[in-house]
């Protein structure tokens, strides 16, 4: 395999496709998910290095600096997410493919960065939907939900710059569309038989 295919998950904070990435990561397609760098506090039940890699302001402006992100972005005020050009590298290097579990605008930029080998969904939920998960999620205090619900209907807008739009109403189904979705998508070929 030579440069593996690239798969973006986008979508509003809690529609879901951070359960959607773990589901896929759970099947044998032979993708790895790129972890990003933040800055955000580590939630209880995180991981350095697995679910994010937690650096401070300082670490993270200095890799701005030293161009070691492929895109990052102040998704909340003060709060900085971005992709590692080393992070692409090295999964591509384990030939395996990569799973970006990303906000909008890092997908769109993703999307234009590799438009060939890559698939990008975007998953929609009502806003009601949004406000009902983000609650029970737990891991928001109720100002910081409603700027993630502002965020959320701007984010909206943007969806039919994806490949395509799921509506996840119910998770089970939404799983089983992704995962035929990325089963056909990891298993094109780019080849032309030429016996044909
Ligand atoms: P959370 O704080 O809930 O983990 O993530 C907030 C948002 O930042 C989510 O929509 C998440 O997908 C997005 N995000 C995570 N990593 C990156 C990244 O590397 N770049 C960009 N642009 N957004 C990211």
């Amino acid at each position: 395999m030579k440069n593996g295919k690239i798969i973006i998950l986008s979508g509003p904070s809690g529609s879901g496709k951070t359960t959607i990435s773990k589901y896929l990561l759970s099947k044998n397609f032979n993708i790895r998910l790129s972890i990003s760098c933040t800055t955000r506090k580590i939630r209880k039940y995180e991981k350095n290095g697995k679910d994010y890699y937690f650096i401070s302001n300082k670490d993270f402006f200095y890799k701005i600096k030293t161009y070691q992100f492929l895109e990052w972005e102040e998704v909340y005020k003060n709060l900085y997410y971005g992709t590692l050009k080393s992070e692409i590298s090295k999964i591509w290097q384990s030939k395996k493919h990569i799973l970006f579990d990303i906000d909008v605008k890092g997908g769109i930029n993703i999307k234009k960065i590799y438009p060939n080998n890559s698939i990008s969904i975007f998953i929609f939920v009502s806003n009601k939907e949004l406000k009902k998960r983000l609650i029970n999620r737990k891991s928001e205090n109720l100002n910081k939900i409603d700027i993630r619900l502002n965020k959320a209907k701007k984010e909206n807008k943007f969806s039919h710059l994806f490949d395509y739009i799921l509506f996840n109403k119910n998770l089970k189904k939404s799983k089983k569309i992704v995962t035929n979705l990325i089963s056909k998508f990891i298993h094109k070929s780019r080849s032309i038989d030429l016996n044909q």
